[in-house]
């Protein structure tokens, strides 16, 4: 007998005939002799819509009552759920996260977890219930409800299999898994049956929006099995796990990711002496902007230029603070660009194999398309291009590591 963490999404109890239906299929596990702990969301559009009020009345509502507030979805539909399944005989019980005592720290709005006391939940999994839990939310150790962050419930979900130490966390949601990459983009994309918790970190943080970033950093640091599964279709869906298999069959690249959200900025003819990088990234940095990727060229006459890429929202107050920067060091000009795209190839497989870059490289140039920056780490290759090529470039790259999925017969 297995305990599972299931997890379902706003959209997943959008309606109450959905909440009815996640009501069944959880019937079907339990009776399948599992232990399950669900763990829902507001009904879709909720939390907005409560945010939407607080801003009525404050364009800036303050984060503790804002959080009595958004904590309210959540409660309804735990409280659903549980009607929905004691209706069908299936014995069940809601918590909201202060009941549980899903204790975090004081920071309103986006707190973290520190502590889950377990106690009720495996007394009452003893007892043959199953445990319907608001994700989302937590309290204080003053009391105060908090909650973790647009998106939080993956991360309670996460959280409790952890405490648990649940067999699996199941993450409920309107796509059967996490793709090769976006199906939208490239139709042949595939579904994964596998993939490891450092490259779905990686495929998360640079746009592909399936999970919580902070619910894979979770699950990766306690090894929570996760599973990404599509909450009215049949399937395995997607497992994320730590294991790294040895197969002759696994890919070297697992996924392609790209966004559109950096700018590029570059200060050119910067006198090449020490502390230059400090000088131009110090200020930047001192106005909250964060970086991501960073390039300076070999000098040239004694200067040299310095690129670096920041979130599109942040280019104009980089500029701002990059142009201070220029007249304060005597650095020669100030551009910017902010139609770039970055791509990236990811896979823990290209660690144990040489010339995945120079294929990445390659494929990019038999479509002409110009590289302008590029950045490496042990599991990932990111360029940065112009955005109007970045879906031909998106498209290449996946041909190109056969990612493609075969084409059906008569397609
Ligand atoms: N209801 C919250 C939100 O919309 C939490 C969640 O859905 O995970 O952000
Ligand atoms: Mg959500």
């Amino acid at each position: 007998m297995a305990l599972i963490v299931q997890k379902f999404g706003g959209t997943s109890v959008g309606t109450v005939e959905r909440i009815e239906q996640v009501a069944e299929k959880v019937k079907k596990f339990r009776e399948g002799g599992d232990d399950i702990v669900v763990v829902v969301s507001a009904m879709s559009g909720e939390t907005n819509r409560l945010i939407d009020l607080a801003k009525q009345i404050s364009e800036q509502p303050v984060p503790r009552e804002l959080d009595v507030m958004v904590s309210t979805g959540e409660q309804v539909t735990i409280a659903l759920l549980s009607m929905a399944l004691i209706k069908r005989g299936v014995p069940a019980v809601s918590y909201t996260g202060n009941q549980v005592r899903i204790l975090t720290d004081s920071a309103h709005n986006k707190a973290r977890i520190l502590q889950i006391d377990d106690h009720k939940i495996r007394a009452d999994l003893k007892a043959g219930r199953v445990v319907v839990v608001a994700g989302f939310q937590g309290v204080d150790e003053h009391g105060n409800i908090t909650t973790l962050g647009r998106g939080g419930s993956d991360t309670t979900g996460v959280a409790l299999a952890a405490a648990l130490k649940a067999d699996e966390c199941q993450i409920y949601t309107d796509v059967d898994g996490v793709y090769t990459t976006d199906p939208r983009v490239v139709p042949q994309a595939q579904r994964l049956d596998k993939i490891t918790f450092e490259e779905m970190l990686e495929m998360a943080s640079l746009g592909s929006k399936v999970l919580q970033i902070r619910s894979v950093e979770f699950a990766g640091k306690y090894n929570v099995p996760l599973r990404v599964l599509h909450s009215f279709q049949e399937g395995p869906g997607t497992l994320i796990t730590l294991d790294e298999e040895e197969s002759m069959e696994q890919p070297i690249i697992s996924g392609i990711a790209f966004n559109r959200d950096e700018a590029k900025l570059t200060i050119r003819g910067v006198p090449d002496i020490p502390g230059v990088a400090f000088k131009i990234l110090g200020p930047i940095s001192a106005a909250n902007i964060e970086v991501d990727m960073i390039v300076q060229n070999v000098a040239h006459d004694n200067t040299t230029d310095f690129t670096f890429t920041v979130h599109r929202n942040d280019y104009q107050n980089a500029l701002r603070v990059l142009e201070q920067t220029a007249s304060e060091i005597g650095a020669r000009e100030v551009i910017g660009d902010t139609k770039i795209a970055k791509v990236s190839i990811v896979g823990v497989g290209m660690r144990s194999h040489a010339g995945v870059a120079s294929r990445m490289f390659e494929a990019l140039a038999k479509e002409t398309i110009n590289i302008q920056m590029i950045s490496t780490s042990e599991i990932k290759v990111s360029v940065v291009i112009e955005e109007k090529y970045l879906e031909l470039a998106v498209r290449a790259l996946h041909t190109a590591f056969e990612l493609d999925a075969p084409t059906r017969q008569g397609e």
